[in-house]
């Protein structure tokens, strides 16, 4: 395949990541056979330097034009005392919108060579947990009718949350879709013994269930959910939820992984482009040094070739590659915790990776 992918470096230690994971890329590319075409935009606080705003229109064309679109991180204590829409984060939204992203996948792997690292007791993650959260990005709550009024204690705020069949149907696709490369295990979360919006979720999640018989699909009430994820997080394959839920669990889900540096995502729309970004933010106090971990941003990268590409294999190879290298011991400083170990700089821990594609 010849792919054009748009790299949006951003700020902090968004440019080493993206790096370190061009050069994975790159590599994937020679092995299998493919052709990637990288072209680089401005976003975040570097394109407010250079062009005064955080998104400029070329960004948003390059994106458009592109098969999928890189990200590292945007924002920093530069930029943190601009008028909101001129802040750095701004431009997320933006993209994300101009893009027609509506889906969030944030999976939440916890290793077991980086069992030490989880904030749970060792019973309850000896083996890992391996979860893939499909967050629903622009409905619900956030996006509902909102307002002051006075009310019968005085002034009150209100927000609505509205689901449309459409939006459930969709998500929940995008959902089964994921499980039927995975464990073929999806878990709807809801509150439908309180909320319309979520008896409506559950009904629909059903009927899209149907045709994916090789799914099987139960239901969670949220509050329950919360609980189990740190009770028991390896029951959890797939995760399909609401945008305020998932919002909620996603967090808590990275949480219990307890590396930051590690955990990809993916934001998915109507179309094979996706935009793929680090979880982490732009790590001021690290930029620049080549200490960043690059895990997240690499795993990112295999994720774009699973989703927007559909290179199983190629997919397979990353992740493969990710494993071995933290099964070797190697890592890097967010993830060492061991006195004996000498941790790897940016450039070394994708030295590493690149060897084990070899
Ligand atoms: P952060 O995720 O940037 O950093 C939190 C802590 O984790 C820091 O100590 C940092 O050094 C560490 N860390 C993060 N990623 C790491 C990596 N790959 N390797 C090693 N250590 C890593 O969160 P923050 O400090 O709250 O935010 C910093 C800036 O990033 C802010 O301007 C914030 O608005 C922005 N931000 C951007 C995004 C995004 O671009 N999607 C997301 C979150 C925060």
């Amino acid at each position: 395949m010849n792919l054009n992918i748009a790299l949006l470096k951003g700020d902090g230690i968004g440019p080493e990541i993206v790096d370190s994971t061009v050069r994975v890329l790159n590599k994937i590319g020679e092995k299998f056979g493919h052709s990637f075409t990288f072209t680089p935009y401005l976003i975040g606080g570097c394109a407010i330097d250079a062009t005064g705003e955080p998104l400029p229109k070329e960004t948003v064309d390059g994106c458009l034009a592109s098969d999928s679109v890189l990200l590292g991180a945007v924002g920093g204590p530069k930029w943190d005392t601009l008028p909101g829409n001129l802040r750095p984060e701004k431009a997320l939204l933006g993209i994300r919108s101009a893009l027609g992203l509506y889906t969030n996948l944030r999976p939440a792997k916890l290793y077991p060579a980086l069992k030490n690292d989880s904030p749970l007791k060792e019973s309850v993650v000896a083996e890992g947990f391996d979860i893939m959260i499909v967050r629903e990005l622009t409905g619900g709550i956030y996006f509902g009718e909102r307002g002051y009024r006075q009310g019968k204690y005085g002034e009150e705020a209100y927000d609505t949350e509205c689901y449309s069949r459409l939006e459930i149907e969709r998500i929940a696709r995008v959902a089964f879709e994921a499980a039927r490369k995975r464990r073929k295990n999806v878990i709807s979360i809801d509150k439908a013994n309180v909320l319309e919006t979520s008896r409506l979720w559950r009904k629909t999640v059903h009927e899209v269930a149907k045709d994916y018989p090789d799914v099987t699909v139960s239901d969670m009430l949220v509050d329950n959910a919360a609980m189990q994820l740190v009770k028991n997080p390896k029951q959890f394959d797939v995760i399909v939820t609401s945008n305020m839920f998932g919002d909620i669990l996603s967090d808590e889900a990275s949480q219990i992984t307890g590396s930051i540096g590690m955990l990809p995502s993916a934001s998915l729309g109507d179309t094979s482009r996706g935009m793929y970004e680090p979880i982490h933010g732009s790590a001021p106090d690290i930029a620049g040094q080549n200490k960043s971990n690059p895990i997240a941003t690499i795993l990112s990268g295999a994720m774009m070739l699973r989703y927007s590409f559909n290179l199983t294999a190629e997919a397979d190879a990353i992740e493969k590659a990710v494993d071995k290298v933290l099964n070797d011991g190697y890592r890097t400083a967010d993830i060492c915790h061991n006195d004996g170990v000498e941790p790897l700089s940016t450039d070394e821990m994708t030295e590493r990776i690149l060897s084990c594609l070899d």
